[in-house]
């Protein structure tokens, strides 16, 4: 299946299910809106997450979730046409555990915005590296408290040290990723999207 996106008129809406997308959308390449970020809204409009384009559709064509604005692409195979969203919002209410986020690269990366916590360059994912603030070697744990993005550079410079012996020390206190931490992000990240803003500034 052959999937490419427009920005440029039409109204076609599908609602075909989502096993009849899903399949060609992941073996797609080419899409870059297919990973630009989407806000997600609890059904009381609460932010709650972003995710990748991509899975907002696969959510809003499965009726997990509805479109609440979008970003003026279009999804287009041989037959439809899809809306790609900017935010969507889940039909149920989903229960937010106020508890923190799982630990997970990932998570670290988007806490410290790609940003390496020692030389404050912002690099792609695949370019940074976890660094133990103290150690293993020296008893350092793999926590929210003790790990932080950091480029390879300053991760080879600092080695087995401690901060202080190294005189590296992280930008900003590592902490662990709750919902006061994400929501921040998602306004930063929402700075650059005027639909996100009636979500997130008020
Ligand atoms: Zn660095």
């Amino acid at each position: 299946m052959s999937l490419r996106l427009h920005n440029f008129g039409g109204s076609m809406r599908s609602h075909l299910p989502a096993s009849m997308l899903a399949p060609g959308m992941h073996q797609e390449g080419d899409g870059h809106a297919l990973h630009q970020p989407v806000l997600v809204l609890n059904a009381s409009y609460e932010p709650i997450n972003v995710c990748a384009a991509r899975r907002a559709i696969v959510l809003v064509l499965k009726g997990v979730a509805m479109t609440e604005e979008e970003n003026g692409h279009f999804l287009h195979a041989a037959r439809f046409a899809v809306r790609v969203p900017s935010v969507i919002r889940l039909l149920e209410y989903r229960r937010i555990p106020h508890q923190s986020r799982a630990l997970s690269r990932k998570n670290i990366l988007l806490r410290d915005r790609n940003t390496c916590q020692y030389c404050s360059t912002t690099l792609p994912s695949g370019e940074l590296t976890l660094d133990h603030v103290i150690p293993r070697s020296r008893g350092g744990l793999s926590t929210w408290e003790n790990l932080v993005a950091c480029c390879h550079p300053c991760n080879r410079r600092k080695g087995n040290q401690l901060p202080h012996e190294a005189n590296m020390k992280p930008g900003r206190e590592p902490r662990s990723f709750n919902l006061h931490t994400s929501r921040h992000i998602m306004r930063l990240m929402g700075h650059s999207d005027d639909k996100w803003r009636k979500y997130l500034f008020y």
